[in-house]
């Protein structure tokens, strides 16, 4: 397949941001995971950042560590600017093997050698870190309001992820980010009923599309347990969690431009394409 099949919706792994200017006028972004998509992103931060346009203070929050998730992280440019501070934020890790991993320590290793020349000690940009759970009585930013859910790994094989409630202080809308998920065979567990009280209400969730119908449904190529949804799946949860609008998000890299055209067509939610901006 030619690259241009997938330049519509985009080749780019997770990576989402949140604008919103500072009481200077700056704006601010609030990065969600840093796929590939945060390159791209971070060309234009710094052009911003060069400009005056935009602030200094970066936020970053992760949902998990998969590779999809952070394999930007070392290219993002401001990190290679002096002057910028970087909030990240992200939780953290208890492996089978009983070894605790920080949001510090994962980054840290994926920017040691053999993996990148330059190391987290040796950024230009400075990175302050957390892995505690989000809620408003302690504050990640002074602009949004941000709450965070821990799920199992029931909804995300192995370490679970966590995922984020965003709510603009001005107009109290909120933005859910429900990925990696997968529904479990038990809809009405006790975790789904949370995760709906905690996207209750919410103006836009953003969920995780990876499969049709028939792709799970298909046995000898079982996908069952790796942890991602169908698309009814996540029309399922909007209206579990009564959320205004439903975008899909974390398209499957085989569907290109023309599979996910057809898809729009017949899936009542938005199918927003790379770099796209929606308002909530
Ligand atoms: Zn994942
Ligand atoms: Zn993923």
């Amino acid at each position: 397949m030619a690259d241009a099949e997938y330049l519509q919706y985009g080749g780019s792994t997770t990576c989402l941001a949140v604008f919103k200017k500072n009481g200077a006028g700056d704006t601010v972004p609030l990065i969600v995971d840093a796929g590939g998509g945060i390159i791209k992103l971070g060309e234009e931060i710094a052009e911003g950042i060069k400009s005056g346009a935009f602030s200094s203070q970066i936020y970053l929050l992760f949902t998990h560590y998969h590779c999809d998730h952070i394999e930007g992280f070392p290219y993002f440019a401001p990190l290679f600017m002096p002057g910028v501070h970087i909030h990240i934020s992200g939780p953290l890790v208890q492996t089978a093997s009983g070894e605790a991993w920080t949001v510090e320590r994962i980054l840290r290793a994926a920017m040691a050698e053999p993996h990148f020349p330059v190391s987290l000690d040796e950024l230009a940009a400075t990175c302050s870190f957390d892995s505690a759970p989000l809620n408003t009585g302690k504050p990640f930013t002074p602009l949004w309001k941000i709450t965070s859910f821990d799920a199992s790994p029931k909804l995300h094989p192995k370490n679970g992820a966590r995922y984020y409630r965003i709510t603009d202080p001005d107009t109290e809308k909120s933005l859910v980010l429900l990925w990696d998920i997968e529904t479990p065979a038990d809809k009405n567990s006790a975790e789904m009923a949370s995760l709906y009280a905690f996207a209750h209400n919410c103006e836009l969730l953003i969920h995780d599309t990876m499969y049709t119908d028939a792709e799970y449904a298909d046995t000898e190529h079982s996908v069952h347990g790796f942890g991602h949804s169908t698309y009814t799946m996540a029309l399922e949860n909007a209206a579990g969690a009564g959320a205004k609008t439903l975008a899909a998000f974390h398209y499957n890299p085989r569907h290109n431009d023309a599979f996910l055209r057809a898809l729009e067509k017949e899936k009542k939610m938005l199918f927003p394409q790379e770099g796209q901006k929606l308002k909530f």
